[in-house]
């Protein structure tokens, strides 16, 4: 199905509204793309609220990450090119700040991944029918080296390429689909796990 720029900014700014609504988009915080039929990338603004997007939020880059208007992309822009250079079938990708991920990223300090096992709500990751499975969702060391970061990624993604997510220590967490829609289950998915698993801890006395 073909997605012109136009379409896509709209997608962009409704998934905003909603991100921001649950509370996944604080401040200025979070990044979102969505992949068009030409190749070039509509990506939200530096700096823009993501609850209050407007068409001139969103610019087009090109698969490079390189600006295809005068304006700046997100500082995070490299982190979505190499997923969609990575993830042929990726068109869309979502990176949302979440208070349960950067709580629980910080607390599993020298955790290089978070487990998640046994959740009904494991099927709403592609290729997962039960509950009766482990996944297993990268975390990465939070840095302002974000070309750095994205070699890192872009390797992981090579031996895991049905991989949904990511996670950045203290900071966030990054979901792609096949649209935006898939791309936004994946991030609420995986934010409904992670509370699930940040309130466990709690429970059980981990986090006071
Ligand atoms: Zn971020």
């Amino acid at each position: 199905m073909s997605l012109g720029f136009e379409e896509a900014r709209q997608q962009i700014i409704y998934s905003g509204r909603r991100l921001d609504a649950l509370g996944l988009a604080a401040a200025t915080s979070g990044n979102f793309s969505v992949r068009l039929t030409d190749g070039s990338i509509a990506m939200t603004v530096s700096g823009r609220h993501k609850g209050r997007l407007g068409p001139d939020d969103i610019m087009r880059v090109d698969p490079e990450g390189r600006a295809l208007e005068d304006k700046r992309p997100s500082a995070e822009t490299a982190l979505h090119t190499v997923i969609y250079s990575r993830i042929p079938q990726a068109r869309a990708v979502l990176h949302v700040h979440s208070v349960a991920g950067v709580v629980l990223t910080r607390h599993l300090a020298s955790a290089g991944e978070l487990t998640l096992d046994g959740y009904e709500m494991l099927k709403a990751f592609p290729g997962i029918t039960t509950h009766d499975t482990t996944a297993r969702i990268p975390i990465y060391d939070n840095t302002q080296d974000v070309p750095a970061l994205a070699g890192r990624v872009a390797a992981w993604l090579c031996s895991n390429p049905a991989a949904p997510a990511f996670l950045i220590r203290g900071h966030g967490a990054y979901g792609w689909g096949v649209n935006l829609e898939e791309a936004e289950r994946i991030i609420e998915a995986l934010e409904h796990l992670m509370r699930c698993e940040f309130e466990a801890l709690r429970l059980r006395g981990g986090i006071a």
